[in-house]
């Protein structure tokens, strides 16, 4: 078999700037070392998230200049709803101006003070916008999900029996909804089997509990389904996304993943009296429905983008490119969350950097040092996102990740080569690193906006 090169080839550049560890260091120190602090144009390869962050095409480009600003009754919607109910043939299409705003409609209609929503795992923004109404968002993924060295080919799956069990304890008219996050974000970006979606619909069917999907990486999902899930290898991948939605009654959506545009989002669900409340909230806070938070052009640019997103040739691409940089960290020998997952490679800093304990931060010193060696900016998830409690202690968080989110149809293989070799080497270094501590932090989501210093 041959490579699998990029499927399309290139007609506008951005420049990135080259910069010195000289200079580097400069920028990091300034920065307190904390890498959201720096400056984007300091980034030579920017991996802190694949949202948002996707190349449109000249399509997409074309698209925006057939925009209709129109407040009511703008065809860009006609052509963006169409596209939408082509892939999620939901009865309504709600357009919002990101996934959050979607979730924050969603829940403060569905949900009240003292419910339960439970999900494979909640994405952060879920979680918050359920917490904000006083409802408790509970995670219910499989036991595979908790070792990042166990191999699983649908490790972002629902535990069913689990869900059963807690349905039974809490009580269905305690549980408002239930969620499934495809791929699993937070759990490494683990896709989900169709099985595991049919049998989490049959038990919600049976106690009356309608079943959402968190869709933000839908396409990517459905091709694993194809590569991975026994009878799905001949199907088209638009098929398989039809019979993933066709399990649901609704989906949260944020464009800015598989949307492949740089802003939006959506709600679409079929229950005629949740969608009336979600359409008056969403003329208070976001818009008229026919553009949401959105201008006639974006819809336009994620009415293509959805159109190209389920392109098998680029979701062969999308998925050799992620597989291309697991693959060799794991041959050099570095640990990594196993099975590389459709949008990011997620380095285990725990295994890596075993001298420098959780409240030492290993994830930041481990992504201070890829933005130190080679200009890479990649995320911490562990004890810095996760450690601190409510109540002010500190606490290990499970694991210590560093995520390198892959943005879409961005960068090249020689961009990834780069990043291979960078890493490599500061793994072969990876003795010398040091420990790292807070000075100073937010009282919430301290991550974005905490200072750090190296420990002597
Ligand atoms: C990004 C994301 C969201 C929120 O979408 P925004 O557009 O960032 O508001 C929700 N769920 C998942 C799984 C996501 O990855």
């Amino acid at each position: 078999m041959k490579t699998i090169i990029e499927p399309f080839r290139i007609k506008a550049v951005e420049p990135i700037k080259m910069t010195s560890r000289e200079q580097r260091a400069q920028y990091i120190e300034a920065a307190h070392y904390n890498l959201f602090a720096l400056a984007s144009e300091n980034v030579l390869i920017d991996l802190l998230t694949d949202s948002g962050t996707s190349s449109m095409s000249a399509a997409q480009w074309a698209a925006i200049m057939r925009g209709d600003e129109s407040y009511a009754g703008s065809p860009s919607f006609a052509r963006f709803e169409a596209a939408v109910r082509h892939l999620m043939p939901f009865k309504y299409v709600i357009p919002t101006h990101q996934g959050r705003a979607a979730e924050r409609i969603l829940f403060s209609v569905a949900a009240t003070a003292g419910q339960f929503v439970p999900n494979n795992t909640h994405f952060d923004t879920t979680r918050a916008n359920i917490e904000a109404l006083g409802a408790r968002p509970v995670d219910l993924v499989i036991e595979e999900a908790q070792h990042p060295e166990r191999e699983h080919p649908f490790k972002g799956n629902m535990d069913v029996a689990r869900l059963a069990q807690f349905i039974e304890d809490k009580g269905p008219q305690n549980i408002p909804l239930c969620m499934l996050t495809v791929t699993n974000n937070s759990g490494g970006g683990q896709p989900v089997s169709l099985e595991n979606m049919r049998q989490t619909k049959a038990l919600c069917a049976r106690h009356g509990i309608p079943l959402f999907i968190d869709a933000c990486r839908f396409a990517e999902n459905a091709y694993f389904i194809k590569l991975r899930e026994p009878g799905y290898r001949d199907k088209p991948v638009v098929d398989i996304v039809r019979e993933m939605f066709a399990q649901a009654d609704g989906c949260t959506m944020s464009a800015k993943k598989d949307g492949l545009a740089n802003m939006g989002g959506w709600l679409a669900l079929n229950d005629d009296a949740w969608e009336e409340q979600c359409r008056n909230l969403l003329i208070l806070t976001e818009g008229f429905p026919t553009y949401g938070g959105l201008a006639g052009r974006d819809l336009e640019a994620i009415a293509v983008g959805l159109e190209e997103v389920v392109d098998e040739e680029y979701l062969a691409y999308r998925f050799a490119s992620t597989q291309y940089v697991g693959r060799h960290l794991i041959e050099g020998g570095v640990s990594i969350v196993r099975p590389v997952g459709g949008h990011a490679v997620y380095l285990d800093a725990r295994a890596i950097l075993p001298h420098i304990p959780p409240l030492h931060y290993p994830g930041q010193s481990l992504a201070v040092e890829l933005y130190l060696h080679g200009g890479i900016r990649g995320c911490e998830i562990g004890t810095v996102m996760f450690g601190r409690k409510a109540d002010g202690a500190e606490e290990p968080s499970p694991m210590e990740l560093v995520r390198l989110a892959i943005p879409r149809r961005l960068y090249t293989q020689s961009h990834m080569d780069y990043v291979l070799e960078v890493i490599l080497e500061v793994f072969a270094r990876r003795e010398q690193m040091r420990g790292m501590k807070i000075t100073w932090q937010a009282p919430a989501l301290r991550h974005f906006s905490a200072k750090f210093a190296y420990l002597d």
